[in-house]
């Protein structure tokens, strides 16, 4: 399947992608993932990146397509892809459009996950996430919490808060959200690819996808 995940941070895309990716073996790409990468390797692109990314703002539009068209030309995508935290605003979903015209590659679905602003604020408040890059497993401090506080149950690492989930970057972030990112749901209304999902569980929003997608 080739899907773009649309939903504020915190609405569940990526936990949403990974069961996705089970199902017919699409890859997941989060930028927000490859930029955390890039900054804990000193690349440029994470010296550049990281500012922006602590603030709660977005990375220059031109960072993410460089980093994108790359991307989406990797072996992997062949069999299709689920983006996640990409696009997140206008220029960047024209260039989408353009490069995947290029590329001949047609998009299935944008499902736009809609959960409420409270929910997702205590969500990554409560949020921790295991420092090890090869692990990085999530825990939220009220409904998973670790077993030892602050260690990663699977791996013994620490899970921290990231900088970017202490409460006032959380609330930039949304309010970005609904400034930059939020008008991407009627460009793609626009084009006919925009399914709307209301749901805070994870199994709700995949079942309502697969049903879309007719699998
Ligand atoms: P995420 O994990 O998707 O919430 O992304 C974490 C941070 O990475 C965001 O707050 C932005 O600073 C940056 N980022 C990720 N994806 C993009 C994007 N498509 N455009 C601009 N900045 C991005």
């Amino acid at each position: 399947m080739k899907l773009i995940l649309l939903g504020a941070p915190g609405a569940g895309k990526g936990t949403v992608a990974k069961l996705l990716t089970k199902l017919d073996g699409s890859v997941q790409i989060s930028t927000g993932d490859i930029l955390r990468g890039a900054v804990r390797a000193k690349t440029d692109l994470g010296k550049e990146a990281e500012g922006y990314m602590n603030r709660g703002d977005l990375v220059p539009d031109s960072l993410i397509m460089g980093i994108m068209e790359h991307r989406l030309q990797e072996d992997d995508c062949k069999g299709g892809f689920l983006l996640d935290g990409f696009p997140r605003t206008i220029p960047q979903a024209e260039e989408l459009t353009q490069l995947l015209t290029k590329l001949g590659i047609k998009l299935d679905m944008v499902a736009n996950i809609d959960v409420p602003r409270d929910v997702i604020f205590d969500r990554l408040c409560t949020r921790r996430t295991c420092e090890n890059p090869d692990c990085q497993a999530i825990y939220n401090t009220k409904s998973n919490p670790t077993k030892v506080e602050g260690i990663c149950d699977a791996c013994g690492s620490p899970a921290v808060q990231r900088a970017d989930e202490t409460e006032e970057a959380i609330g930039h972030r949304l309010d970005t959200y609904n400034e930059k990112t939020a008008p991407l749901a009627s460009f793609y209304e626009k084009q006919g690819l925009l399914e709307t999902i209301v749901g805070t569980s994870s199994d709700i929003v995949v079942n309502a996808i697969k049903k879309k997608l007719g699998i």
